[in-house]
């Protein structure tokens, strides 16, 4: 980072978009700080799905990135991304979505993801932004909660779905949780039940029925997490979804039940479908029931003050994981502000004048939000399998495979 030149970048939050929007800077050599509300140590999440944008990311983030394969969930061994998805309860046929081969989608593991995007950024943590306020010079000041603030040219709201930048900027806020409730198991596989898992779906899948009339029967999504250093067990997480009109308004009743009383409902919600597919509930037992809680949001924005403070990803458009879209656009949101800023701040003819670029950046972003927010939503309702799409792709046929797992290569 080049310390404090002038324009200088704020990035409020440490995501993945932030995180992004920074290493993208740090190739054109702006000057730009980082700042994250929670502390290094923070859980981030579990797996998620990079896609339609790896080469990109690779174009515009500077030459000492170690390789994006460190981030991939199956390591050691080597495996592509599969997410299948069962959707009339039946285990054939299978539809779903696969990396050809050329790691151009990588399951990530969000750690390793954080870390990776981390490289040689500098992160301020516990600096969680409370106030901004624009000061004399045509500059912008954010105040944090630990009593320091920070002065610069450019601020970013990348600080996710309860931004607190967005609401500097758009009153009411407009953010609405869905009337979906969800609970949240982990489990440690080996064995014949690992390789069990694996053939449902090397990196996950869901299953539904959605032939079910029932619209409170759930649907369950299961994950492989990591692989442990030995290739012999992994850790997976799954949630058990269903709707419930009183999950929009918070608290929910599961986020104070007790874990035999959320491990009931995941098996009461999943009765229907086939048990192979609730297996791992029962792996997982009461004990695994995880205290994580799980709300989905949903935001869709018409439009946003243009000025020297503006959003990227989750803060400005966030949406339901049904596609895993919503990482994927905030880094693309990020690489388009890279672009808008080096725009601005190599502007010597002053033909690019910070309103209209910015207005241009957000124009787009908005309206390419919009369109994932509403793909989005539209995967939880009855549309076929063949119109269904994840990870950018539509789904297609994928023949199961038997899984041995001393037969998985190793990663090199
Ligand atoms: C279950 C689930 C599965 C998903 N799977 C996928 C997938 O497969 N593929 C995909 O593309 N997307 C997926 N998503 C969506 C994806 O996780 C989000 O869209 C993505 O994390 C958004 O990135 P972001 O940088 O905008 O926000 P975040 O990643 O949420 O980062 C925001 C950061 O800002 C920090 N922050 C918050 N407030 C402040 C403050 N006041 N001051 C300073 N810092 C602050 C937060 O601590 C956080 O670190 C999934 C989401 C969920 C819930």
């Amino acid at each position: 980072m080049a310390s404090q030149d002038k324009p200088h970048i704020l990035i409020i939050g440490a995501g993945l978009g932030g995180l992004v929007l920074a290493q993208a800077l740090r190739k054109q050599g702006i000057s730009f700080q980082v700042f994250e509300r929670t502390s290094d140590s923070r859980f981030q999440g579990w797996a998620i799905g990079i896609h339609s944008i790896v080469d990109d990311l690779l174009e515009h983030f500077p030459s000492d990135m170690p390789p994006i394969d460190l981030t991939d969930i199956f390591l050691p061994l080597s495996l592509p991304a599969q997410m299948i998805f069962y959707g009339s309860n039946e285990v054939e046929p299978r539809y779903g979505v696969q990396d050809t081969g050329n790691k151009a989608v990588i399951r990530c593991n969000r750690q390793r993801l954080r870390s990776w995007l981390a490289t040689n950024i500098h992160i301020n943590f516990g600096s969680a932004a409370t106030t901004l306020e624009e000061i004399p010079g045509n500059r912008v000041r954010v105040n944090f909660e630990n009593g320091s603030s920070a002065i610069g040219d450019i601020l970013v709201g990348a600080d996710g779905v309860n931004s607190t930048i967005r609401q500097y900027l758009v009153q009411p806020d407009p953010v609405h949780v869905l009337p979906i409730a969800t609970v949240v198991g982990e489990v440690v596989l080996s064995g014949n039940e690992f390789e069990k898992q694996l053939e449902l779906g090397y990196s996950g899948y869901v299953a539904h029925d959605a032939n079910s009339q029932d619209e409170g029967s759930g649907r369950i999504f299961v994950g492989l997490n990591s692989v442990n250093a030995d290739g012999k067990s992994g850790n997976y997480y799954w949630s058990v979804s269903y709707i419930d009109p009183a999950a929009s308004n918070l608290p929910h009743w599961t986020s104070y039940a007790n874990k035999a009383r959320r491990y009931e409902l995941a098996l009461e919600k999943t009765s229907h479908l086939k048990s192979e597919f609730t297996e791992i509930i029962r792996q997982t037992g009461v004990q695994g029931m995880s205290d994580i809680q799980m709300c989905l949001r949903e935001l869709e924005l018409q439009d946003l003050p243009t000025g020297k403070v503006t959003l990227l990803g989750d803060a400005a458009h966030c949406m339901t994981p049904f596609r895993g879209e919503g990482g994927v656009q905030a880094m693309r949101d990020a690489l388009h502000l890279s672009k808008a800023i080096t725009l601005i701040v190599k502007n010597t003819d002053g033909s690019n004048e910070l309103n209209s670029v910015m207005g241009e950046y957000q124009k787009e972003m908005l309206s390419r939000g919009g369109t994932a927010v509403r793909l989005s939503r539209n995967e939880w309702t009855k549309v076929s399998q063949e119109e269904r799409s994840s990870w950018g792709t539509r789904r297609s046929i994928i023949p199961s495979k038997k899984v041995i797992l001393s037969e998985i290569p190793w990663a090199n």
